[in-house]
């Protein structure tokens, strides 16, 4: 998968992914991950990438111009690379961003590319979002600042707006690490065990996670359940499942009701 960060604090985004299992992913190649410093994409001396918001009030927007040109100068470079890599792939229709009409949600419809703001009022990333995302070719994240971004950045180059949660964090850099890590660890052979993928929280069966001990047996007098101790899988994969549709019904029993 092709991952294009566009930010204007690309040292913040880059530490996080240079260590785990995103790290590990970009060596072995499964992900090519790429962080843009958004005034690398400005026209002027100053490098500005913000302005007064019309209408006056409090604080700063991020331009349109520099996200369109940071947008439209990665689809370009990685449609070239693919076109060096696979010729045979140089005459698919040309991928447009979104100044027009809905190119970009078309492209995701094809697998494609998804174009992602990040906002806390966009549609709250959950397992399902990343599932989906984890399907696409490319995804870009653009990390808003400041009072956030021009609309017509959502309106016009976004094919999707995406809050990590109902809470105001100073930039996009921390909820585009949180998408790009929540969407990565489902791309396969990121994750070099695919079993344990699926068995997380949400993914399997969309229950939450069963208990898990590891050793001393016994700790200060704690004890652990005795059953995973027994070696009798069909007992303990029981115990496991019940587990986990017990703590689900305790904890979130919205998951249960689907909702
Ligand atoms: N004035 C805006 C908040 C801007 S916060 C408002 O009230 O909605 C600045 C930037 O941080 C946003 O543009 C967005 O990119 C990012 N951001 C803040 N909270 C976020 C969240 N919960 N999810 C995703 N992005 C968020």
């Amino acid at each position: 998968m092709k991952v294009d960060i566009v930010t204007i604090f690309p040292a913040m985004v880059r530490a996080p992914l240079a260590e785990g299992i995103v790290a590990r992913a970009i060596a072995k190649g499964v992900l090519d991950v790429r962080v843009h410093d958004l005034r690398d994409f400005t026209t002027d001396r100053h490098r500005v990438v913000d302005d007064m918001p019309f209408g006056g009030g409090p604080g700063m927007v991020l331009k349109p111009e520099p996200l369109f040109a940071a947008v439209e100068a990665i689809l370009a470079q990685r449609r070239a690379e693919t076109a060096a890599s696979h010729p045979s792939l140089a005459d698919a229709p040309e991928e447009r961003t979104r100044g027009d009409v809905s190119a970009g949600a078309s492209a995701q419809a094809e697998g494609g590319c998804a174009i992602v703001l990040t906002s806390p009022d966009g549609e709250r990333l959950t397992h399902a979002v990343a599932e989906r995302l984890s399907a696409v070719d490319h995804l870009v994240v653009l990390c808003g600042r400041y009072e956030g971004v021009d609309e017509r950045v959502r309106e016009h180059l976004a094919t999707e707006t995406i809050s990590i949660g109902d809470y105001v964090l100073s930039g996009g850099e921390l909820p585009a690490l949180v998408i790009v890590d929540a969407v990565a660890r489902l791309v396969p052979g990121v994750v070099g065990d695919a079993a344990s993928v699926a068995g997380d929280t949400f993914a399997r069966d969309g229950l939450l996670d069963f208990p898990q001990y590891t050793r001393p047996a016994e700790l200060r007098g704690l004890t652990v359940p005795p059953v995973l101790l027994s070696g009798h899988h069909a007992e303990i994969e029981k115990w496991r499942r019940d587990q986990a549709m017990a703590r689900t019904r305790r904890l979130r029993p919205d998951l249960l009701r689907g909702s």
